[in-house]
């Protein structure tokens, strides 16, 4: 690379055409592009660079005999040099069209060029199958998010936004938006903390959120409320979590669960179109009770089916299980399973306190009876693979057939994932969605001996189950509904609590003293004394759903600017320590780290 390349100006030079427009129907015509230097060839009398912007790719050509003096410029030209380039389409030669590219036909002969600007050698190429390690890619985000595959995901990712906004305005909600600096809303995160200048020793928190404020806003008459917003949950480290993600935040006045179905569907299904997925509404609802029972799973993967509690057929056998589940787990073709998968199938199911029966077969010539009406009810054929799982040991939790379930979900999943390749389970193209509804109102939590609330505090229960909120918690069902898609939680919402006293209940059945609820919710509380109309609504977390529509395994690849898995941007080196001048002015001092 020479020292300096003469650069140019940008003046005023305006491009006609964007680099990947152009089209045999336009041969003969001029056009000026601009962007990167993709690719370059030189050829000696001939150089060909491929242009490249957010559009698309054109061949460019310079010779050397139409105009030296240009061709001596064009051979400065590296990879990611930003260029504009003036000249005349031309047909290209049928040999030389490149169908991979869909200007292919066409190339662009230079007669004018422009470096605008030079450029390093990138850490890697802008190509979609390079080997380069994520923390590269992190650190130098800006060239990364020019590669195809990025460039695609966030294109995609901001069309889906667009998609989203265009559905649910037609429906009549109104975008507004709420405080990043504010008070705590549990959501079962901790809060990150932002110091305030102005009142030393107090702290803004900022939002995991925005439930508190979505519901002001229907206690200020807004009716239908929606935003994209950002929530922020310092939470563990945890695989694919980012400390801020956003979420597609609803809220509805007046609704019923179904209500709220009625309005998330058609924005669900405006987001897959747009990745080019029809997507079948209404989506099929299942109970917390049907999940557990059917799938041992609050968020169930339909591309994998169901599998069958069949104690029943057992009862009086060596297989009785206490009252607990036994459970009949399907495979589809996998029924060739080898020795060592089925013993890897028996110790996954193990570490988790199953006693997993591989083969059914063996089991046939004890119960003949019994594994036949298991075939029969799992409608399994010779080619599946069918498990038998029960629990091996004292019953555990404080819903042991939910402990029992729970592990056979999980062991149903690990197959499925084990014979994924082999028999295409798990087929990503595959959209199964669904609304898992009817949650249990309070989780108990074993280390802190209370009850938590399993949404959160401001969910409203069954009406039958009202009277039984402070006399049997454990039996209290939620207005609560999940979205689930592929066996991840894309969405979770409730039915709120509408009614103060209702809502001081429900801090006592949560172990809230009085006080401790006047002092964190005090303001919701005098809010729904004050005409707060039933309301409920959602999150859809957009982060998660663009993700699966783009076919990636990480959110990473769908968000710009996104942190590692302990929270650091390895671009600008955040979080990072901050001048003493800065910390005196917030009275904070730092503790001594031992
Ligand atoms: N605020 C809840 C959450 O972020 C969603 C909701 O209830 O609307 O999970």
């Amino acid at each position: 690379m020479p020292e300096t390349v003469p650069l140019d100006f940008l003046g005023d030079l305006r491009r006609t055409h964007t680099c990947g427009e152009l089209r045999a129907c336009h041969a003969g015509a001029r056009a000026l592009l601009m962007g990167w230097v993709h690719r370059r060839r030189d050829l000696g009398g001939v150089i060909f660079i491929h242009l490249r912007d957010r559009d698309g790719v054109t061949q460019v050509v310079f010779h050397a005999e139409a105009d030296p003096e240009l061709h001596r410029k064009a051979e400065l030209l590296r990879s990611e040099y930003v260029v504009a380039v003036e000249g005349r389409v031309e047909r290209r030669a049928a040999e030389t069209v490149n169908p991979a590219i869909a200007t292919g036909e066409v190339e662009l002969v230079a007669e004018r060029l422009w470096i605008l600007n030079d450029a390093k050698t990138p850490p890697f190429p802008m190509e979609d199958n390079v080997d380069v390690s994520e923390e590269v890619r992190l650190k130098y985000r800006y060239v990364d998010l020019r590669r195809p595959r990025m460039q695609r995901n966030i294109i995609l990712r901001s069309k889906i936004s667009f998609a989203v906004r265009q559905q649910l305005y037609a429906m009549g909600f109104l975008e507004i938006e709420t405080p990043f600096l504010t008070r705590s809303t549990p959501e079962g995160a901790r809060d990150y903390l932002v110091p305030s200048r102005l009142q030393p020793g107090c702290f803004y928190a900022l939002p995991q959120s925005p439930q508190l404020f979505k519901q002001l806003l229907m206690v200020g008459g807004y009716e239908k409320y929606f935003q994209i917003v950002r929530c922020f949950r310092d939470e563990d480290l945890r695989a694919d979590r980012q400390p801020e993600f956003t979420q597609i935040d609803l809220e509805m006045s007046f609704p019923q669960p179904e209500r709220i179905f009625e309005v998330v569907e058609p924005v669900v299904q405006a987001a897959c179109r747009v990745a080019g997925f029809e997507v079948e509404a209404p989506f099929p609802r299942l109970s917390y009770e049907q999940a557990m029972r059917s799938y041992g799973s609050d968020k169930p993967d339909l591309r994998l089916p169901p599998f069958h509690t069949v104690e029943d057929l057992f009862a009086e056998t060596a297989l009785a299980s206490d009252g607990l589940p036994l459970v009949a787990i399907r495979i589809p073709g996998a029924a060739g399973a080898s020795r060592k998968e089925r013993e890897e199938l028996k110790t996954y199911g193990g570490e988790r306190g199953l006693r997993v029966y591989d083969d059914v077969k063996r089991l046939e010539r004890d119960f003949p009876g019994p594994v036949a009406a298991v075939r029969e009810r799992a409608a399994a054929t010779p080619d599946d693979l069918l498990l038998l799982a029960g629990w091996n040991g004292p019953p555990r939790g404080h819903r042991p057939a939910e402990t029992v379930l729970q592990a056979c979900g999980q062991l149903r999943l690990f197959a499925g994932q084990k014979f994924n390749d082999r028999h295409r389970l798990l087929d990503p193209r595959k959209l199964c969605w669904l609304w898992v509804v009817d949650f249990p109102m309070f989780e108990w939590n074993d280390e802190e001996q209370r009850w938590d609330a399993a949404h959160h505090p401001f969910t409203s229960v069954h009406e039958e189950d009202l009277d039984k909120l402070l006399s049997d918690p454990a039996a209290c069902r939620a207005k609560s509904y999940d979205l689930v898609l592929n066996g991840v939680e894309l969405g979770s919402g409730s039915i709120r609590i509408h009614r103060r006293d209702v809502q001081a209940k429900v801090f006592r059945a949560l172990g809230f003293s009085d006080e401790e609820a006047r002092r964190r919710f005090g303001f919701l509380l005098d809010a729904l004394e004050y005409g707060a109309p039933p309301h409920g609504g959602i999150a859809l977390g957009l982060d998660r759903l663009v993700m699966i529509l783009a076919g990636e395994n990480t959110i990473r690849d769908v968000i710009p600017f996104p942190k590692t898995a302990s929270g650091t941007d390895l671009m600008c080196d955040a979080p990072a320590p901050v001048p003493e001048r800065q910390l005196r002015e917030l009275g904070i001092q730092l503790l001594e780290r031992t």
